[in-house]
């Protein structure tokens, strides 16, 4: 989406990636609701700990929104 090639700021990179968010919310309810069913998600990614990364934004987003369902563990 930008970032990785420098055409975004963490900033603008974030702003862009939580509304992708949010319509993915709306559009894919199903798909979303079958992971919020889920016991115990994992986020992986190829980008090394404590980088800036999507995956924080994401575990972030899901903690913020469904807090009463998702609660963050950590860093594996
Ligand atoms: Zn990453």
């Amino acid at each position: 989406m930008g970032y990785k090639n420098k055409l975004l700021t963490e900033k603008q990179y974030t702003i862009l990636y939580l509304k992708m968010l949010d319509a993915s919310c709306k559009n894919n309810k199903r798909e979303w609701d079958k992971l919020l069913a889920m016991n115990s998600v994992t986020l992986v990614c190829y980008c090394p700990k404590n980088t800036f990364c999507h995956r924080h934004l994401l575990a972030k987003y899901l903690a913020d929104k469904f807090s009463n369902q998702v609660e963050l563990i950590g860093e594996v």
